[in-house]
């Protein structure tokens, strides 16, 4: 049995990955450079319990398991930044002034003047996080162990369908055509561009652009993650083990996946990028004195009802989907990658995934 993956991000890896590990072998179609959309670009914190009472709560704590797991096998902590910190949330208030009982509660380099309402929301017990693009490669650098094939600037343009032999023709650019018994599209935002082939899938999914920089501060910043709230708006900072600090937020009206600016050429919108520097100048010395060494801007993945879409599409047999994980697609990459390997070997799933059918959507 052989599996091609259309799209090179997480969760198309995660999916080589755990197929490699049961033996089957698997070939990535990416369009760009692998993860060089939201999966290299991402903030890359985990929760194991952030999401209790909603629909994906025993995919982020199977998935935040899985990454610890892979973090020890992987040796995540050198390769890829793993580590365990402690999440803040805090306010921007404009008019009002330095607090010493607000800042006690807070470490020393968040001493912006405007800071208010401190709260620690997580701890080293459920939070951690990775580097995203570094995990994305490293857990390649497996996979091409195992015997993946990874096809990088490779655009899929077309998938035909033959029911009575259950085999999928894929046309990729140049015309050159490859063939399967099982296709999985794991292309993030742009995988409702599939719907041309699969009419069964969702009419919509959607990219939202979200803009992020890193910052390399003057002074080392402690393991202390931070979400932001001001005005309407909200950012997030994550500081990493290799010194740097990401700093996420600014986003902009959800796009369809045809809408959408292509992968690799997704860029910041005028203005947002200065406006997260502002930001961080507002809430640390450390931040403001620091060197900001990348700009960039990459699709959030969305879906209308905000849950995952993860299973076989209806009426044909052998094509899986995954895609529009959202604010946790880093999170929740492993465990839907071990799904969708455990519906291609056996057919099952180890956890019920009915809330993620793609068909829930059909009009
Ligand atoms: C600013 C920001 C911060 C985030 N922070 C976090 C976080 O801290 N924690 C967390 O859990 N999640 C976070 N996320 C969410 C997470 O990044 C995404 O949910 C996840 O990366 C989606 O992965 P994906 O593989 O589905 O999609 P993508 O990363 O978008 O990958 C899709 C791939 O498909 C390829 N592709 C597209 N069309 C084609 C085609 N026709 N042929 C071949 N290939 C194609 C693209 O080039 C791309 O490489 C964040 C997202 C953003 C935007």
């Amino acid at each position: 049995m052989e599996v091609i993956i259309c799209g090179g991000g997480i969760i198309g890896t995660c999916t080589a990955y755990y197929l490699a590990k049961a033996g089957i072998r698997s070939t990535v179609l990416e369009k760009n450079e692998l993860a060089n959309a939201a999966s290299g670009r991402a903030g890359g914190f985990l929760a194991r319990d952030w999401n209790s009472g909603t629909s994906i709560n025993e995919l982020a704590i199977l998935s935040y398991d899985l990454h610890c797991a892979l973090a020890k096998e992987l040796d995540g902590e050198n390769q890829y930044g793993f580590r365990r910190l402690t999440t803040h949330s805090v306010s921007l208030q404009k008019s009002s002034s330095y607090s010493k009982s607000c800042h006690a509660k807070l470490p020393a380099w968040l001493d912006g003047s405007t800071i208010q309402r401190p709260s620690k929301i997580g701890d080293v017990t459920t939070n951690a996080q990775l580097h995203p693009y570094q995990f994305c490669r490293k857990l390649q650098q497996v996979c091409l162990e195992m015997g993946v094939e990874f096809m990088t600037q490779t655009e899929v343009v077309n998938i035909k369908y033959t029911p009575k032999s259950k085999l999928k023709t894929i046309t990729i650019n140049g015309g050159k055509e490859l063939s399967t018994k099982n296709v999985v599209l794991a292309m993030g935002p742009w995988t409702g561009i599939a719907r041309q082939w699969f009419p069964s899938l969702p009419r919509s999914i959607y990219g939202q652009k979200a803009h992020s920089i890193t910052v390399k501060p003057k002074t080392p910043l402690t393991p202390d993650a931070v979400f932001i709230s001001y005005g309407e708006s909200s950012a997030d900072i994550y500081p990493r083990p290799d010194g740097e600090a990401f700093v996420c937020g600014i986003v902009q009206d959800p796009l369809r996946s045809e809408n959408l600016e292509p992968p690799g050429m997704v860029n910041p919108s005028e203005g947002c990028c200065k406006a997260l520097k502002d930001l961080c100048s507002e809430m640390s010395t450390s931040l403001k004195s620091g060197t900001v060494n990348v700009e960039q801007a990459c699709y959030l993945p969305l879906t209308e009802d905000g849950m995952p879409i993860i299973g076989r599409v209806s009426d044909c047999d052998g094509v899986f989907v995954a895609a529009g994980h959202s604010c946790w697609g880093i999170l929740n990459a492993p465990m839907t990658g071990k799904i969708l390997a455990d519906l291609i070997v056996s057919g099952k799933a180890t956890i019920d995934i009915s809330e993620f059918d793609p068909g829930r959507f059909a009009e």
